[in-house]
């Protein structure tokens, strides 16, 4: 048996040999793990009854409240800002004896699909440097990828677990809207952001989940829903499970090696005795651009509290209360943060709100109601998580649209609010392909039942 000393040092030594080349980490909290390994060890030796994660290493994405721990965002907004409190999802951990190793990279206040955006360093995908581990949770992904923590936390707004889980390899899973608590995650785009988990595989992830969700009397969104003890529904039967496959994630814009691997993976869960059925998602074709009026409008409200004032960068010099706001959120803020704080006015102002804000809503609302309608026939969705493998460092920079066009098949369920996994299904050119899992409300579950099945 290993102790947690043991394996948090093996992990301390593991993240001192490969972050120099992989860069998943903003912040590492040495001490701060080896303590907390000493005190699970103790209470391992008093014969405590502890969480199965009691001792083992984690890492946190640097935009959820650790206390007394720099949070940054990846932003000079926040490069020196130490919360004075824990995101409850932390609280519980910790209470479940988690060990955390570091705070890891991330795209600036979660916008992105490649972890470029971070103020502070670019990370690599263990699987090959010279390309993105996608985003914007990268750093979380390439941590447990490249094995400097058993688990991480990241956020998902639009994808930032699930798409970055698919470029690395690994297990991701966002839950339903409202079944994580969102008390200290810095806010993005609040009716849409959720924390998710990166694992290995899929009991790791079921553990982890039931550890954090439940109701939160400190988020109103979080919902009263009971916790179901998930490793029981890691059986491997499946049989008469209804599978649902959307004809519009498997058109333009997704690469065909992926496609396949994908529809080789439903057919594998077909033999295994689940039912496959062709369904339709009509309203999928606009969901990108119901996300990206959506999204901003929500960050550029959300945002607005980076005045220079209560806390975060202040610029030098200024001369009047009006340039103190327009110094520091200039130089506080990167390019991806403006133009989503651009668009979020622009959408939300008095003379465009009905066209762009108002409308997106409705639209969202049809998105929503697919969803609802696909799944009174099935258990489950399945559908290529990210339409490519891993890109090149540097290749979609130039150009937002395409950026944007990352997260064509996980924008859509996050709109409906309905939770969703990536679990690996291939390989194409060495890199790693994922599938995506879609589950109903609530219904983690079932979701997590097909991907053990898969794994
Ligand atoms: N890539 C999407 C965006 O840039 C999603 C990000 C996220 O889920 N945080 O908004």
């Amino acid at each position: 048996e290993i102790t947690s000393l043991e394996l948090t040092e093996s992990i301390l030594n593991r993240i001192k040999e490969v972050e120099p080349k992989v860069d998943s980490f903003i912040s590492l909290t040495e001490e701060y793990a080896i303590n907390k390994a000493k005190e699970i060890d103790e209470k391992i030796a008093k014969g405590e009854n502890l969480s199965p994660l009691a001792g083992v290493p984690m890492a946190v994405k640097d935009n959820i409240c650790t206390d007394g721990i720099k949070t940054t965002c990846a932003s000079k907004m926040l490069e020196n800002f130490v919360p004075p409190y824990d995101a409850t999802a932390i609280k519980r951990l910790n209470k479940a004896g988690a060990v955390m190793v570091g705070k890891t990279n991330m795209d600036e206040f979660a916008m992105g699909s490649s972890t470029e955006n971070s103020a502070f360093k670019k990370t690599k995908n263990p699987w090959d440097l010279t390309r993105v581990p996608g985003g914007s949770s990268g750093g979380s992904a390439s941590a447990v990828a490249a094995g400097q923590a058993f688990y991480s936390l990241g956020s998902d707004t639009g994808g930032s677990v699930k798409q970055p889980a698919s470029l690395t390899g690994l297990v991701g899973l966002r839950p339903t809207y409202g079944r994580i608590s969102r008390y200290g995650l810095i806010a993005f785009g609040s009716s849409l952001d959720q924390i998710g988990i990166f694992a290995k595989d899929v009991t790791d992830c079921a553990l982890v989940l039931r550890e954090m969700a439940g109701k939160d009397n400190m988020d109103g969104t979080s919902a009263n829903v009971e916790v179901p003890d998930y490793t029981k529904y890691l059986d491997n039967n499946i049989k008469g499970l209804k599978i649902g496959v959307p004809k519009e994630y498997f058109g333009q814009g997704v690469d065909e090696d992926v496609k396949n691997a994908v529809l080789k993976g439903i057919e594998l869960l077909k033999e295994m005795g689940a039912q496959v059925k062709e369904i339709s998602l009509p309203h999928t074709d606009y969901a990108v651009a119901t996300y990206y009026v959506l999204a901003p409008s929500e960050a550029s409200s959300n945002l607005a509290r980076f005045d220079g004032i209560r806390y975060g960068y202040r610029a030098n010099e200024y001369n009047s209360l009006e340039d103190l706001y327009i110094k520091s959120r200039s130089e506080g803020f990167g390019d991806e943060v403006k133009r989503r704080i651009m668009i979020g006015t622009y959408a939300l102002s008095a003379g465009y709100y009905d066209a762009y804000y108002k409308k997106a809503l409705k639209v969202r609302t049809l998105i929503k109601d697919d969803f609802v309608k696909a799944f009174e026939d099935v258990d489950v969705i399945i559908t290529p998580t990210a339409p490519n493998v891993a890109f090149k460092i540097g290749e979609k920079t130039s150009d937002p649209m395409t950026m944007y066009m990352e997260d064509i098949c996980t924008i859509p369920s996050c709109l409906a609010g309905v939770p969703g996994m990536s679990i690996p299904c291939g390989f194409k050119n060495g890199l790693p392909i994922g599938m995506q899992i879609i589950g109903n409300h609530f219904d983690e579950a079932t979701m997590l039942k097909v991907a053990y099945a898969f794994e």
